[in-house]
């Protein structure tokens, strides 16, 4: 006697192999069996997809994290060349500006220079002047000398002074008396 494997009802087995006590519990059997392997089937496949579907995804994943990189290193190097233009432009805006600084600062220079003359050429007129005035009064002085000197002659000689003589004298508001002290 034997278990049947299925029903687990004794049975008389006809063949030393023999598992199951009828056709029905080797085909209820089989029947499972199959459910088995097909679910298991299933659950391989099941299982094989997610794998595929998740190496697929970390793919994808990768190649957009890959080209989400190379968006910010290519953003990242139109922001440098940008701020690199930019900066060329100030440094261009410097030197202009420093350019201008020397041509003022040569300018200057040049006005110093001019002033500096300006105030010697005026130091020299004063000086001039100065001069000019010096040998005037010396004239005056000279020249008033000779004409109390002359007036004393004409005075002495009893001659009248002669009209524009005269002139010369109202004109320059000079006494024609002769100074006590002179005499
Ligand atoms: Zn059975």
């Amino acid at each position: 006697m034997q278990k049947c494997a299925e029903c687990q009802a004794p049975f008389e087995p006809r063949r030393s192999t023999q598992l199951y006590c009828s056709t029905k519990c080797s085909g209820r059997a089989r029947e499972r069996r199959r459910r088995y392997t097909r679910r298991t089937t299933a659950r391989v496949a099941t299982q094989t997809l997610v794998a595929v579907e998740r190496a697929s995804g970390n793919a994808r994943l990768l190649t957009a994290e890959k080209q989400y990189r190379h968006s910010l290193q290519s953003g990242t190097a139109a922001v440098l060349s940008k701020s690199h233009e930019t900066i060329l432009a100030k440094d261009k805006v410097i030197d202009e500006q420093r350019s201008q600084l020397q041509l003022m600062s040569a300018q200057g220079l040049d006005l110093c220079g001019q002033l500096a003359e300006t105030k010697a050429e005026t130091v020299e007129l004063k000086l001039e002047v100065s001069r000019i005035l010096k040998d005037r009064k010396a004239d005056l002085q000279d020249l008033m000398h000779i004409a109390v000197r002359m007036l004393q002659l004409t005075n002495h000689l009893s001659i009248p002074l002669d009209r524009p003589t005269a002139e010369i004298f109202r004109r320059r508001s000079w006494n024609t008396k002769i100074p006590a002290k002179s005499r």
